[in-house]
């Protein structure tokens, strides 16, 4: 999905904060500085972190938190670049925390999704 890496590059760090050296990507959405070794997070690292260290929240709560867009959040777990480790779900719409039974999102939640994909993508997914 295209428009995934076009919501992502504004964030991803290019130069060191620090001494202007490059940023090289290292894994999960995190760069080392290749001078001096300085570690920063693109938005979805921002949120794998912010996941990793709250469990699974609403996306309107990560946006909140994280200051990184719910538009790209919800692309990121519709694409799979989100993924929930198994043992942290805890049967909520990873959306707007209503309970689920099963999936990762309700039914509302999956009726609004499919509207904006539609809406971005022109065509039904
Ligand atoms: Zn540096
Ligand atoms: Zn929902």
């Amino acid at each position: 999905m295209e428009s995934i890496e076009k919501l992502l590059e504004p964030s991803r760090p290019k130069l060191c904060d620090s001494c202007l050296g490059r940023m090289i990507y290292i894994s999960d959405g995190a760069y080392r500085c290749e001078v001096c070794g300085r570690v920063a997070l693109d938005d979805l690292g921002k949120v794998k972190r912010y996941l990793d260290k709250n469990g699974v929240a609403p996306i309107s709560e990560i946006a909140e938190a994280t200051k990184v867009s719910q538009e790209l959040i919800e692309l990121s777990y519709i694409d799979g670049k989100l993924e929930i480790p198994a043992e942290k779900i805890a049967s909520k719409c990873v959306r707007c925390g209503k309970g689920l039974r099963s999936g990762r999102f309700c039914q509302d939640c999956r009726i609004e999704l499919a509207n904006k994909l539609k809406a971005l993508y022109g065509k039904d997914v």
